[in-house]
C-alpha cells in the first residue's frame, strides 16, 4: 500500500510564487524515493508539505491513510522524520544525549526506555560513545549522523532528507548511502530524498521524480529516468558521469550501448560483457 500519497497539490508562497503545481505522486511502503531537481524546482517546499510545516494551497496529502491536516499533526509527526539539509539547523541541544531524547521526552518517553532508545539509535548510526559530547563539535558527517539518530529514535515510517549529501566529503558520502540504505532494508523505513546529485541518485534510489519549476515531469525506475536523457539535460541537470563516458564510446561507435550504466559497478559489469566490443 502507499505511505504517502500526494493527490493534485498546489502551494503559492504569501508573495503569490507558485512553488508547486498540480503535484501527483504515489510512494509505496519501504521505497527509495529521489525527488531530483535543479535549485528552485520546489523539493523544498514538497518536503514542508510532507510533515505539515506548510499546508497546501489546493490538493490533499496522505501519510499511512491519514490526511496530513491540523487536527492529525501530532500522528504524522511521528511517521514522517524530517532530516533537514543543514545539520546546524537540526541540532541545537548541548550533547548528543540531550538531542536524541529531545524528541522522544516530548512523546512522553523516559527511564529506561528513554536510554535504551538513546543507546539503539546511536549504534545503527555508529555513534556509540559520543553520548556527552557537543553535536557542535562534530564534523560534518557526524553531525548527519546524529540528525538521522534523532530522527531515527522516534521509529518514524518514512524519513525525509532534504539534500542529504550535500556538505559532506567523497567518503562522508559513501557511508552515508550505506548507513541509508541499512536503514531502509534493516529496519523498513521509506526513505525519500531530494537531490540535485545525479551520480548519487542510482546508488540509493529505486524510483524517481524529475521535478523542475514546481511541476513533475516524469517519475518512474531509476533506469527508465535516466534513459530519458533528453529530458534529464532539458532541466539542467546530467547524466551520472559514468553513463555520460558510455554515452560518448557508444556515439563514437567504440561500443554499443542501449541501456546506460549508471554507477560504476552497473558500468563493470556491462564492460566485462561486452568485452569483445571493446
Ligand atoms: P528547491 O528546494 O528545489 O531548491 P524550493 O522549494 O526552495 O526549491 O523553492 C521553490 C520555489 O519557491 C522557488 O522559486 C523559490 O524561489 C520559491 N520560494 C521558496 N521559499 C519561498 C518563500 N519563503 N517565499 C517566497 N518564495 C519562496
Amino acid at each position: 500500500m502507499e505511505i504517502i500519497d500526494v493527490s493534485q497539490v498546489s502551494y503559492a508562497y504569501g508573495d503569490g510564487s507558485m512553488a508547486l503545481k498540480d503535484i501527483n505522486m504515489k510512494i509505496e511502503s519501504g521505497e527509495k524515493v529521489a525527488i531530483l531537481g535543479p535549485n528552485g524546482a520546489g523539493k523544498s517546499t514538497l518536503f514542508h508539505l510532507f510533515n505539515g510545516i506548510l499546508k497546501p494551497t489546493s490538493g490533499t496529502i496522505t501519510v499511512n491513510g491519514m490526511e496530513v491536516c491540523k487536527k492529525n499533526l501530532v500522528e504524522i509527526r511521528r511517521s514522517v522524520g524530517m532530516v533537514f539539509q543543514d545539520s546546524d539547523d537540526q541540532l541545537f541541544n548541548p550533547t548528543v544525549r540531550q538531542e536524541i531524547a529531545y524528541g522522544l521526552l516530548n512523546m512522553g518517553v523516559n527511564g529506561k526506555k528513554l536510554e535504551d532508545t538513546i543507546e539503539w539509535a546511536l549504534k545503527i548510526v555508529g555513534m556509540s560513545g559520543y553520548e556527552d559530547k557537543s553535536p557542535h563539535n562534530l564534523s560534518g558527517g557526524q553531525k548527519k549522523r546524529i540528525a538521522l539518530a534523532s530522527v531515527l529514535a522516534m521509529k518514524p515510517k518514512v524519513m525525509v532528507l532534504d539534500e542529504p549529501t550535500a556538505a559532506l566529503d567523497p567518503r562522508g558520502v559513501h557511508k552515508l548511502i550505506r548507513l541509508l540504505d541499512s536503514i531502509n532494508e534493516k529496519l523498513g523505513i521509506t526513505l525519500i530524498f531530494a537531490t540535485h546529485d545525479v551520480d548519487t541518485v542510482p546508488l540509493l534510489a529505486d524510483k524517481v521524480y524529475l521535478l523542475d519549476k514546481g511541476k513533475i515531469i516524469m517519475g518512474g525506475t531509476t533506469e527508465e529516468v535516466f534513459n530519458k536523457k533528453e529530458i534529464i539535460r532539458k532541466i539542467n541537470l546530467r547524466l551520472p558521469r559514468v553513463a555520460h563516458l558510455i554515452e560518448i564510446l557508444d556515439k563514437d561507435g567504440i561500443l554499443n550501448a542501449d541501456d546506460l550504466p549508471l554507477t560504476i559497478g552497473q558500468a563493470k559489469d556491462f564492460l566485462e560483457k561486452n568485452k569483445s566490443q571493446v
